[in-house]
């Protein structure tokens, strides 16, 4: 079971009808079976204030999305489902406050990059006990391909690319309890970045660079087996390649949780190499398509929503959760500069289109949250930058992986020199960012795993930041 997407008055309950979930199908029949969800106000399911009855349907692989409506604002529920004589375990989740209300606090966890085979997600355990409002992913929740060294535990096919491989994949993912139970505990928000279809896309360009067309019907299988095992809401319901994820999430006046999808409207990559598509390291001075203002990361359409958003939003603090690295980081210690292209670095015009909207819009605190890079990072996204970069800033928390192998921490030092905006990079760890809100300070805690290795192994909070209240400076806690 999972919760997702929580409004006033709603939030998604999610489960899927699958008793053997690595096989075909997860094991069901080609039928349509009713099945009776109930939500309570207790742990014990005593007090149900609503229940009803949906339908698994074959062609969704009998996966459920039921949104009640007429919840009460800010408070816990507990919810389940029964088909026959099966009974799902219990969730918990949470509705958002009300869209005047002025909550004092929210307290979140920041995931990203769960490459099953490189480690175990205890970092989902160690969540269990940081009493979260809300878990937030940002990407790569799961591995279309496998990779990497030191596996310790095993993919069930080849790389992904049908309806069905895609959604043995997300069974596979899905039978790990810790995983189960983070899902079972609070709401979740979500976005993808690249692995959830394939390495380093771009829109309709794979990183082999098939015909786009048939690039889309692999796109259509991973975005549909996306949709079936997430708890999404009905207005993301996928239509063929396309599927409508970007979205806002209000917490009151105190939080606006703008949901990014800088993978499915972007421009192709820079500079591409001959043949060769997908990110690369590209050397400023031979590559034009960085000074081309127009290419995008989100799409003219995202972006002209998200600059609606930030104008509309009377929040403290408006959080961009979404996939990649903004902060502009120099991978050339010289005189040169060389920038990697799969990310912001990549779509410069972009990110200079992002700070004139936040200070166009003065939108009020906005913190980036991002992923994909397997390592901790915490940046200003224009502190130090070159003389066309607008002055101005946007503090950005880069959470490392769950589990997927990280960068040699000695590149990673490497690359520091060129860059001073860069107060903190460690690769060296797997784990999660748990983020404090409140009316007057965003508190980021960097939470290490000992050794993603072992299902048991410890945490620790490798560093914490603040940035406070109507200021972009990230400071040590
Ligand atoms: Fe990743
Ligand atoms: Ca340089």
């Amino acid at each position: 079971v999972a919760s997702g997407f929580p409004l006033p008055d709603s939030v998604v309950l999610w489960t899927r009808l699958a008793p053997t979930p690595l096989a075909p199908a997860g094991g069901m029949d080609p039928e349509i079976l009713p099945v009776t969800w109930e939500i309570a106000g207790d742990d014990r399911m005593r007090r149900i204030v609503q229940s009803g009855t949906a339908y698994a349907t074959p062609d969704w692989g009998h996966s459920l999305h039921v949104e009640p409506a007429g919840l009460e604002p800010d408070r816990e529920y507990w919810y389940r489902f029964r088909v026959g004589d099966a009974e799902s375990p219990i969730g918990r989740t949470r509705t958002a406050p009300g869209f005047r209300a002025s909550p004092d606090r929210l307290r979140l966890a920041l995931a990203s990059c769960q490459q099953y085979e490189h480690g175990y997600y205890a970092a989902y355990r160690h969540m269990l006990d940081d009493e979260l409002d809300l878990i937030v992913h940002v990407g790569d929740y799961i591995y279309e391909l496998s990779w990497g060294t030191e596996r310790v535990r095993q993919h069930n096919t080849h790389e992904c690319y049908t309806l069905d491989d895609y959604r043995a994949r997300y069974g596979l993912y899905k039978s790990d309890s810790d995983l189960q139970s983070a899902h079972a505990a609070c709401p979740w928000m979500f976005t993808w970045d690249d692995h959830e279809v394939d390495n380093d896309y771009a829109n309709d360009i794979s990183e082999q660079n098939d015909d786009p067309r048939l690039f889309l019907a692999r796109r259509a299988a991973a975005y549909q087996a996306c949709y079936e095992n997430m708890p999404l809401p009905r207005r993301a319901v996928p239509f063929g390649a396309h599927m409508r994820l970007h979205t806002i999430r209000p917490f009151g006046d105190l939080v606006w949780l703008h949901m990014l999808d800088g993978r499915q409207y972007r421009d192709p990559h820079a500079c591409p190499e001959p043949g060769k598509r997908g990110g690369r390291s590209a050397q400023a001075a031979d590559c034009e398509d960085l000074d081309d203002e127009s290419r995008s990361m989100l799409g003219a359409r995202q972006e002209a929503w998200l600059r609606r958003g930030f104008r509309r939003s009377p929040a403290r603090w408006n959080l961009l959760a979404q996939q990649t690295v903004m902060t502009r980081i120099d991978e050339d210690p010289g005189d040169g500069e060389i920038f990697w292209t799969d990310n912001w670095n990549g779509y410069p015009g972009a990110r200079r289109r992002l700070i004139e909207d936040i200070r166009s819009t003065g939108v009020q605190n906005p913190v980036a949250l991002s992923g994909d890079v397997h390592a901790f990072i915490a940046a200003s996204v224009f502190g130090g930058s070159r003389p066309d970069d607008l002055p101005g800033d946007l503090p950005e928390f880069v959470t490392t992986s769950i589990s997927s192998q990280g960068v040699g921490q000695k590149d990673v030092n490497r690359r520091r020199q060129a860059n001073p905006q860069v107060l903190h990079a460690d690769s060296r760890y797997r784990g999660y960012t748990r983020i404090d809100i409140d009316r007057d300070r965003l508190q980021s805690d960097f939470v290490a795993l000992d050794d993603v290795r072992r299902v048991d192994t410890g945490r620790r909070v490798q560093a914490s930041y603040v940035v406070e209240a109507g200021r972009t400076a990230i400071s040590k806690a």
